[in-house]
């Protein structure tokens, strides 16, 4: 089942023409004589990518449907929201130091002086939790709506 191209269109007004993931603006259409998708040149123009994949049952409902660009759209691939999110954050330097320490530390008894006691804390205690921008636009919708009711 396809989309069409009103709902398209709908989506794309919904989430003001920006990226769900990355926040740039997207371009509508292609140019009509472009036939190389994959070109660099073509990656900030509109997809729609399902938050919930279409291969593990996520469906066409508007609450499923985001916009994006098609760079982060093929970088997401069919993964869900939540392992697309983990990805990313396992690309962070900090969280990669977090899960190797964790991996050492449930392999052997790491003798924890202050001085590493204290570093440790300070990693653990590091914020690297990626919250996408169309997640705050779609909170910051709800606050609206929720407020327009009251
Ligand atoms: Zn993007």
């Amino acid at each position: 089942m396809s989309i069409s191209a009103t709902k398209r269109l709908r989506i794309l007004q919904r989430d003001e023409f920006a990226c769900f993931y990355c926040g740039r603006t997207l371009h509508l259409n292609y140019p009509v004589d472009h036939q190389n998708f994959t070109h660099p040149d073509l990656m900030d123009y509109a997809a729609l990518d399902h938050l919930d994949p279409q291969r593990s049952g996520g469906s066409h409902h508007d609450d499923n449907l985001v916009a994006c660009c098609r760079a982060c759209n093929s970088s997401k691939g069919g993964r869900t929201l939540e392992a697309y999110r983990f990805s990313l954050e396992m690309k962070n330097p900090i969280v990669q130091a977090r899960e190797a320490l964790k991996y050492a530390r449930s392999l052997v008894q790491l003798p924890m002086d202050a001085e590493l006691l204290a570093a440790v804390t300070l990693l653990e205690q590091q914020n690297t939790g990626i919250i996408f921008p169309g997640e705050q636009k779609a909170a910051l919708r709800l606050q609206t709506n929720v407020g327009d009711v009251a």
